[in-house]
């Protein structure tokens, strides 16, 4: 009698915690990881204000389509939705799509072997593909991004050459209730090793790719792998595709083999969407000076994050920090924004609060010029430079 009771006890904490992980769960997941500090927003001057709604913002990355949001409402947690980039005043946000990461995922060591990624999935209800399958997760993300696209009336529009994103400013210049973005895988073991699905990334309208994230993959070492080593064989075959399709190599989370062997072989700028820098935070996550150094050399843009782990600190002023080590160190023309909004991340203000950075940046001195570079000028004249049909060196 007992243990029919312990038996239907069970079944019944099981059946709940399954209904749980199937309606909250995951939600639950992203309220918890992805914060805003309070206060949240920051009180800008009227100057501050103004010049903010003069300035054509971007961002080199977020990771809102990992979460079961809607991008068209504005959601009351996490840090991005098309009403709060469009309140922020954002031009072009870019959508990065993660595909795998592993458990008890850290800054120095992770194997690619488990995939905390996986139960994310299939709590939101993810279709049957997108379970183990890592090239379909990225896809479903990118057909997630479409159909927002389609459903937004002009509001969200999705970039595939830099013929749209012209388009785009020109519109924007009438219309400032639109808000561009551009689709880029986080790690590049997204192709299941095989060369062809570049293409197929590139179909889906990828138009950035990260070969690294937390593990060490096909194409190469991560900043965070076992090996952290260089470009595979494999490696150099999926860059010199990506460089045929001119699609953007972003150098966030590779090991400093991998980022060595990337910038010897592209002849295109590249970018590094979201990192801080050692000079004013040390750690294993960010880039040294001679990597700025070389990354600003190829004509590249270095988006500085938001978040503590980036920045060592939960605050503006650490990011206007970093921002400024790297204007000194290369010029203002190679430093842009890199958020890692919805990242699983706390930072000092959400998409909507962008008005923050503007007035900061005044403050520590840099002129209207300058701001202007670093909160997008940078970032939209390398995506003019490198999307498909730019004005490219290729
Ligand atoms: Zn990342």
């Amino acid at each position: 009698m007992l243990m029919k009771r312990i038996l239907i006890g069970s079944a019944a904490l099981f059946s709940m915690g399954l209904f749980y992980f199937f309606t909250w769960g995951a939600r639950h997941i992203d309220q918890l990881l992805n914060l805003v500090a309070r206060p949240p927003h920051c009180e800008a001057s009227r100057d501050a204000k103004e010049l903010h709604q003069r300035l054509l913002i971007a961002d080199l990355h977020c990771d809102l389509l990992l979460w079961q949001r809607d991008p068209l409402a504005m959601a009351r947690y996490g840090h991005v939705d098309v009403p709060r980039l469009i309140k922020g005043n954002v031009t072009l946000q870019v959508f990065s799509v993660v595909t795998k990461v592993p458990w008890g995922m850290n800054y120095e060591r992770n194997s690619g072997v488990s995939d905390i990624t996986a139960p994310l999935v299939v709590a939101q209800r993810w279709p049957m593909g997108t379970w183990f399958g890592l090239r379909e997760r990225a896809l479903y993300q990118a057909r997630r991004f479409h159909s927002a696209v389609a459903r937004s009336q002009g509001k969200l529009v999705f970039i595939g050459s830099a013929g749209d994103l012209k388009n785009h400013i020109e519109r924007r210049r009438r219309d400032p209730d639109a808000v561009a973005g551009i689709l880029s895988v986080e790690g590049l073991h997204a192709l299941e090793g095989e060369l062809a699905n570049v293409n197929v990334l590139y179909r889906a309208g990828f138009r950035m790719m990260a070969p690294s994230h937390f593990f060490d993959n096909e194409v190469g070492g991560s900043a965070h792998g076992l090996r952290k080593g260089g470009l595979t064989m494999f490696g150099r075959r999926v860059i010199a595709r990506m460089e045929e399709l001119n699609i953007i190599v972003d150098l966030a989370h590779a090991s400093p083999r991998m980022t060595d062997d990337i910038l010897a072989m592209v002849t295109r700028p590249v970018v590094v969407s979201h990192t801080g820098v050692r000079g004013t935070c040390e750690s294993l996550r960010n880039l040294n000076d001679q990597q700025i150094v070389r990354i600003a050399r190829s004509g590249g843009v270095v988006g500085i994050g938001f978040w503590q782990g980036a920045v060592c600190g939960n605050d503006v002023t650490s990011i206007v920090r970093a921002i400024s080590y790297v204007a000194d160190l290369v010029g203002v023309d190679h430093v842009a924004l890199g958020s890692d909004f919805d990242g699983a991340t706390r930072t000092p203000l959400d998409a909507a609060g962008l008005v923050c950075m503007t007035e900061a940046l005044s403050v520590a001195g840099f002129t209207e010029s300058d701001v202007y570079k670093i909160m997008g000028g940078n970032t939209l004249r390398l995506l003019m430079e490198a999307l498909p049909d730019g004005v490219g060196r290729k």
